[in-house]
């Protein structure tokens, strides 16, 4: 039985690839500071899988407290989600962000280094290629200035990855995700977003809940079939296993290079008109929603090329964009009931 570090596992991608990995035969550790998550997480990955992960409360951007984790377990590879994520704030507190998501990287590679751990997966984004050109994007597409700290510091782990791989003593992969949403099919874990949601989805289902009063849709004047902006949506637990073959193919030996990285994405792109009628479709609510201005730094339209995906790792998204809805809105409801 192979030992996961999952770092950032009770957060939102984090807990649902915790469950797939313990239901993939993974024992998993989760390394966690709760600042944007609870610890309710790992009592509903138990009952989920019939199996409790081992959870630490910890600040993996402290060195001291990172490494004594790595004294005290037994580890084999670690998936390294913790980081923060809020690209707004991240303008706003540029050095934080900086100092958060790269230390936490550094300490992990720097702990793997010292004990031997050989297998990284790391949590990117498709936010490393701006604006494509064109689309899909594939990953021979060159990489694009960040537009906001955040999404620099995607790009420079990635980076940090490309030179720290070079020796050969750890080995690889950066997942590029594009935009996660839905949540798992019990309801008993999802997206919790800490205050007003930021991203469309959780906008979405608070909304149609009355925690908000309306949605505004950023812009109706884009160069789209709609007017709105396109991007490639993809199932939270879709994402959630390409970590799992992710991990799987660094074990054994599959990987190429070093340093690989990965759209995961459906390739399939939808506009924030697709999502909001797909949502009412699927739950039979209307949706208050009004057009706005366009919201600074959002890029136009972005879908992905997953065909490295399938080749190299085996992975292809399955879920419908309509599951997709009906899961946020399944996962908003069992919210407001407990
Ligand atoms: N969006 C919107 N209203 C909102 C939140 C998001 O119209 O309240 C749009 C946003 O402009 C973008 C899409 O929804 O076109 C996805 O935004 P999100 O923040 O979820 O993800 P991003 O692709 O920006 O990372």
């Amino acid at each position: 039985m192979k030992t996961i570090l999952v770092t950032g596992g009770t957060g939102y991608i984090g807990s649902h690839t915790v469950v797939e990995l313990q239901t993939s035969g993974y024992d998993v550790i989760i390394a966690d500071n709760l600042s944007n998550s609870s610890a309710d997480v790992i009592d509903k990955i138990e009952q989920i899988t019939g199996k409790r992960p081992i959870f630490i409360k910890v600040d993996l951007s402290d060195s001291e407290q990172a490494a004594s984790i790595f004294d005290k377990y037994s580890i084999d590879g670690i998936i390294n989600f913790a980081a923060f994520k809020a690209v707004g704030e991240s303008c706003q507190k540029p050095i934080e962000y900086y100092r958060n998501n790269l230390q936490i990287a550094l300490n992990m590679l720097e702990n793997m280094k010292r004990k031997g751990i050989k297998y990284f997966v790391q949590s990117s984004s498709c936010t490393v290629y701006g604006e494509p050109d064109s689309n899909p994007i594939n990953e021979q597409c060159p990489t694009k200035f960040a537009v906001s700290p955040y999404g620099n510091t995607k790009q420079m782990v990635e980076d940090m990855l490309h030179f720290i791989t070079q020796s050969g003593e750890i080995k690889a992969i950066a997942l590029r995700y594009f935009n996660p949403i839905g949540a798992h099919s019990t309801a008993l874990i999802g997206e919790l977003p800490n205050g007003v949601p930021n991203n469309l989805m959780p906008y979405i289902t608070q909304t149609a809940a009355g925690i908000r009063k309306q949605l505004t849709v950023f812009g109706n004047d884009y160069p789209t079939p709609d007017g709105t902006c396109i991007r490639d949506y993809i199932h939270v637990v879709d994402l959630a296993k390409a970590h799992v073959v992710a991990m799987d193919r660094l074990f054994e030996g599959r990987n190429k290079k070093n340093f690989e990285y990965f759209n995961i994405g459906t390739g399939v792109g939808f506009s924030v008109l697709d999502i909001i009628k797909s949502f009412e479709k699927t739950t039979g609510v209307k949706l208050n929603y009004v057009f706005g201005q366009r919201r600074e730094g959002d890029v136009v339209q972005i879908w992905a090329d997953t065909s490295l995906a399938e080749n190299e790792l085996g992975w292809k998204a399955n879920m419908s964009l309509d599951q997709m809805t009906l899961s946020a809105w399944r996962w908003q409801q069992q919210m407001q009931k407990s």
